[in-house]
């Protein structure tokens, strides 16, 4: 189902006290008719999904393994991060897609396994500086959408798109490209959320919000601050003419 929604992606940043913070100030000022959705670190949830059980606030995870359990040292299950209040579970980031190795076929196997352990997932898709310069920015979101959710139930699945060359460097997307890119995605997935990814900041929100296809957004740094994440939170709404 079409809505809106605005999670923070919080990486591998903060101690414990530190992530608890910035939750608590989160629980205090994000009072917003949109779904909002935190995924800090696997080792703070628990103790995070105390701060937000009397807020609106959604908790999310990072990442998963595939598998409900077994001898997959390091690794994480659905099971696990939903016994934590986990409703969310990042998939596909990426961080996870080039740092580490992860392809289609094993972005697929999450999405499954959330999805079957009622987790929605967050499908992270993009494509990198060299794909678009070669003209192949369709044809490889395409290709990652397809692969990952080809006859999966879609009714809990949101999609981001994070033009890689755009994410950690402070200018999104210019609002042309993200247009066409959610227009594109949205032909593929009519009934999706489709969030857009990429350097938000208070400061861009309000313009890429105005954006018709852009249903909310995936913060990565600019959501490491309460009131900073606040103010993008506030600027999607004023475009979206919620109130
Ligand atoms: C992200 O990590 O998903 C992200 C969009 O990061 P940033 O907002 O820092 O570009």
């Amino acid at each position: 189902m079409r809505r809106n929604i605005i999670a923070a992606n919080w990486k591998m940043y903060f101690t414990i006290n530190e992530a608890e913070a910035v939750a608590n100030r989160m629980a205090e000022v994000v009072n917003n008719k949109t779904k909002v959705i935190v995924c800090p670190p696997f080792v703070f949830l628990d103790r995070l999904s105390k701060v937000f059980l009397k807020t609106s606030i959604k908790l999310g995870a990072q990442n998963m393994y595939f598998e409900e359990k077994g001898a997959f040292t390091g690794e994480i299950s659905p099971t696990m991060i939903e016994s934590v209040g986990c409703e969310y579970v990042i998939i596909g980031h990426s961080e996870r897609r080039h740092i580490f190795g992860e392809r289609d076929i094993d972005i697929r196997k999450k999405v499954v396994s959330a999805i079957e352990h009622n987790l929605k997932p967050i499908l992270c898709v993009g494509e990198t500086l060299t794909q678009r310069k070669d003209g192949k920015a369709k044809d490889v979101v395409e290709r990652q959408i397809i692969t990952a959710l080809d006859g999966v139930d879609l009714n809990s699945v949101v999609v981001a798109y994070e033009p890689v060359w755009a994410i950690g460097t402070g200018v999104p997307a210019d609002l042309d490209t993200v247009n066409e890119m959610h227009s594109f995605i949205r032909g593929l997935l009519e009934d999706v959320p489709i969030l857009y990814g990429g350097s938000v900041k208070d400061k861009n929100a309000y313009e890429l919000a105005q954006i018709n296809d852009v249903d909310g957004f995936l913060v990565g740094s600019a959501s490491l601050d309460a009131d900073t994440f606040k103010k993008i939170i506030d600027e999607f709404e004023r475009a979206k003419g919620v109130n």
